[in-house]
């Protein structure tokens, strides 16, 4: 059954019971499928019936993992990946030929910024970084062989947004791709179908499983450019493991309230640290001090669950903020039920100028929070107590 609400959606969409009356869907845990005679074999591969042939073509599980997606973010069809970035490689890879050109802003995911500045010009590929903080630029850019424009709103980890109606228009104006990685917003805050994205990028690795547990990704969007990426992912390979997409298919169930909770704690916490002695800056999409809180407010449900905020005392006592945290992880992900903090500017920005980092938001103490489920009395508190022990004496 469809629902117009997104829980029941998230919870009621399954596949259909089988002959042993399940509740709870089922794994199916195979490379191939049966046929039931020559005639059957023949109609499958011809793509006259539709079935299942093969794990690396499709799945029950991976099918129900995607059509529950694609129901929950308004998009006609999509592919499920071995991982957020077999995401992203696919939905450019399969769309684009030598030649062509992408637009994409400056603040995308490290891993995208290899594919489109060390892997694509070896294919011939070419790409312009646009600044969020600049929009009026954007259209300069475009060139008559550009063919997609690729963002992530909000970015990471500055937490800039941007306008996905403006973009939107911008796209079909151009008669161009627009493809949003909505990793960091899900389909419960935000869909950027809803305002003209033609691709939607996930790494369900994320908030999507939520429990820190399975790598994957996902690429939905319009029939006709998902049969090209189905082409691509069918004869490359990177499937999702059946298991890995019944993990998911559960996870999808409780979204909704994890993220509920997820935001109400970041937003919690945003607001306690503004009033923090020890704190220059806080950056969450809903405090009216972000620059484009209207904007947020305009196209997303609620403000994410990340919070960003720039400690006194530069990189030295960003470093020894993280390591004076008792309860919080620090560790490389994010959208965990555990809190999670990280110190970009000795980690994963470490290799960047400082001019670049600049570029992106990235100032010497500042400190990203992907805030978990836990109660947030403690996570403030560890955060309180971090602060104190990391303080320099004087
Ligand atoms: C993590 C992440 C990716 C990559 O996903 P993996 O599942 O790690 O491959 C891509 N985009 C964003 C925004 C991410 O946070």
């Amino acid at each position: 059954m469809e629902s117009q609400h997104f829980e029941t959606n998230a919870i009621r969409h399954q596949n259909p019971r089988t002959d042993f009356r399940e509740h709870s869907v089922p794994l199916y845990l195979t490379s191939s499928f049966v046929f039931d005679d020559a005639e059957q074999a023949r109609a499958l591969f011809a793509d006259e019936v539709p079935g299942n042939i093969y794990t690396r073509f499709s799945n029950p599980n991976n099918t129900e993992f995607i059509e529950k997606l694609c129901l929950l973010e308004g998009t006609e069809d999509g592919i499920a990946t071995a991982s957020g970035m077999a995401a992203m490689y696919s939905s450019m890879a399969a769309l684009l030929k030598a030649g062509d050109h992408v637009l994409a802003s400056r603040s995308v995911f490290g891993s995208t910024h290899q594919i489109l500045s060390m892997l694509f010009p070896r294919f011939g590929i070419t790409h312009t970084y646009v600044d969020i903080a600049d929009p009026a630029s954007w259209e300069s850019h475009i060139q008559p062989n550009t063919k997609m424009i690729f963002v992530e709103t909000p970015s990471n980890p500055a937490l800039d947004i941007i306008d996905l109606e403006w973009l939107g228009k911008l796209a079909a104006k151009h008669n161009l791709i627009l493809n949003v990685d909505n990793c960091f917003a899900t389909p419960y805050l935000q869909n950027p179908a809803k305002w003209g994205a033609h691709i939607v990028t996930h790494s369900a690795t994320k908030f999507i499983d939520g429990q820190g547990r399975v790598i994957a990704g996902a690429v939905l969007g319009k029939k006709e450019l998902i049969n090209e990426v189905r082409f691509f992912t069918r004869h490359t390979g990177p499937a999702l493991s059946p298991f890995n997409a019944w993990v998911l298919s559960k996870s999808l169930e409780t979204l909704a309230v994890r993220m509920d909770r997820h935001c109400s704690n970041a937003l919690a916490l945003a607001e306690f640290l503004e009033t923090h002695p020890e704190v220059i800056k806080v950056k969450y999409p809903f405090l009216p001090s972000h620059p484009q809180h209207a904007l947020a407010r305009k196209q997303m449900r609620l403000g994410g669950g990340l919070v960003t905020f720039e400690i006194k005392g530069g990189i030295d006592r960003g470093r020894k903020f993280l390591n004076a945290l008792k309860m919080l992880s620090h560790t490389a992900n994010l959208g965990d039920t555990r809190t999670i903090a990280t110190h970009p500017a000795s980690t994963t920005h470490s290799k960047l100028t400082d001019a670049e980092r600049q570029a992106v938001g990235i100032t010497p103490g500042l400190i990203r929070i992907s805030a978990g489920l836990e109660n947030i009395d403690d996570i403030k508190a560890d955060i309180v107590q971090a602060m104190k022990a990391s303080a320099v004496t004087s």
